[in-house]
């Protein structure tokens, strides 16, 4: 009873470091393993069986219903739709997905076969958007719906002479004692993989995966962009999870961003991240309340009435023009300011319009008050600029 406990635990181990290393071989045209499908299942069970006493699954309602939702949608997607393999198989295999917590800071998310995929908390921090978190289930999603770890055990036994399937009928028969040496001899083919760097290909499969199930269930794919941008630029992260197991390459990125190309989406970053928006805020002024729109913290533009329009509604459409302008894509030389009429223009539409009124309520004067708004909205062009170079 003890040496199943361990040896179902070493083969937890054995499941998380596949599919966390994406250890996957090249895309040769491997006929299916045979244990596709039941075998499949039944080791995903105990799998997850061993999970849940292993690692602290969270029981907060709020975030579990959060990426059950994300999660639901994306399994109906993956159980009925195929979408091409470019390593494993894109044979359609219905599982019961489940989705979970992993109360743990590390930026990470893992699957184990028969689609149970582990969200950790520090993944539900670091992203900045539904479609983000999507993008990155559907990336598990796609390591279990192609069947990466089967295909990964197969091209192993080929390479060592039915070890790796060893290992398999080990698990299913419960491990006698003598084939806990058949389950270390599996971490040492996972080593292997790992160091042959099979990895990549199996990576990009699941991230073109992602996109596609992603698109269908509704989500911005761009998420997987802004996401992977984000995390390259966090070093700090290299030695925990996602990172090290899911590694981030200039190509893959790249790889990413043609298909999203070739699918036509427009990558508008700002869609799927916490971006900075240009907000009306009131402020009291000489006891009264005054509207302007601040960007990035700093008060830009302060409207006076006019005959036909109150402050209030000068300030929201201004703001209104100013995210437009960023959503759309604006680009640092596409701003001109005319300063003695007081425009800041982006395409040859003005952005805002600041009148002599306008300028005295922000104790300026119009030339001024011209320059410090366009100044503002062009550092937050480069802010963004900055943050999509890795
Ligand atoms: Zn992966």
């Amino acid at each position: 009873m003890k040496r199943t406990f361990l040896a179902a635990g070493r083969f937890l181990a054995v499941i998380t470091c596949l599919l966390i290393l994406g250890a996957v071989a090249p895309a040769t045209a491997a006929k299916a393993p045979p244990e596709i499908g039941e075998t499949e299942k039944k080791i995903g069970a105990d799998a997850a069986a061993e999970a849940a006493k292993e690692y602290k699954l969270s029981d907060n309602a709020n975030d579990l219903k959060r990426i059950r939702e994300i999660g639901n949608k994306l399994a109906a997607v993956a159980n009925k739709t195929e979408i091409k393999a470019v390593y494993g198989s894109s044979i359609i295999t219905p599982f019961e997905y489940t989705f979970n917590i992993i109360e743990d800071k590390d930026v990470n998310a893992f699957c184990v076969p028969g689609g149970h995929i582990y969200v950790y908390r520090g993944l539900l921090d670091f992203v900045e958007s539904d479609d983000e978190l999507a993008l990155v289930m559907a990336h598990e999603v796609t390591h279990a719906s192609h069947h990466h770890m089967m295909y990964l055990l197969q091209r192993q036994a080929a390479f060592e002479k039915g070890e790796a399937i060893a290992l398999l009928a080990t698990i299913m028969s419960g491990a006698k004692s003598s084939d806990v040496y058949n389950i270390q001899r599996g971490i040492e083919l996972i080593k292997i993989a790992r160091l042959n760097g099979y990895g990549m290909q199996a990576e990009r499969d699941s991230d073109a995966g992602a996109i596609h199930y992603a698109l269908e269930a509704g989500y911005n794919p761009v998420g997987l962009l802004t996401f992977m941008e984000r995390l390259a630029r966090r070093p700090e992260l290299v030695d925990l999870g996602i990172f090290r197991s899911h590694p981030i390459d200039a190509e893959r990125v790249a790889s990413a961003k043609a298909l999203l190309t070739e699918l036509n989406i427009p990558i508008n970053r700002r869609a799927t991240t916490k971006a900075i928006m240009a907000e009306v805020k009131v402020e009291k002024v000489d006891g009264a309340d005054v509207p302007g729109v601040v960007l990035s913290d700093k008060l830009i533009y302060r409207p006076a009435a006019t005959d036909s329009q109150t402050a209030q509604k000068l300030a929201t459409d201004a703001a209104a023009r100013i995210n437009k302008a960023l959503d759309a894509g604006l680009k640092m030389h596409e701003l001109k300011t005319d300063e003695n009429a007081g425009v800041v223009a982006a395409r040859g539409t003005a952005l805002i319009n600041i009148t002599e009124a306008d300028a005295k309520l922000l104790s300026s004067t119009v030339p001024q008050a011209t320059q410090a708004a366009a100044t503002v909205i062009r550092e937050v062009l480069l802010m963004q600029m900055v943050n999509t170079v890795h």
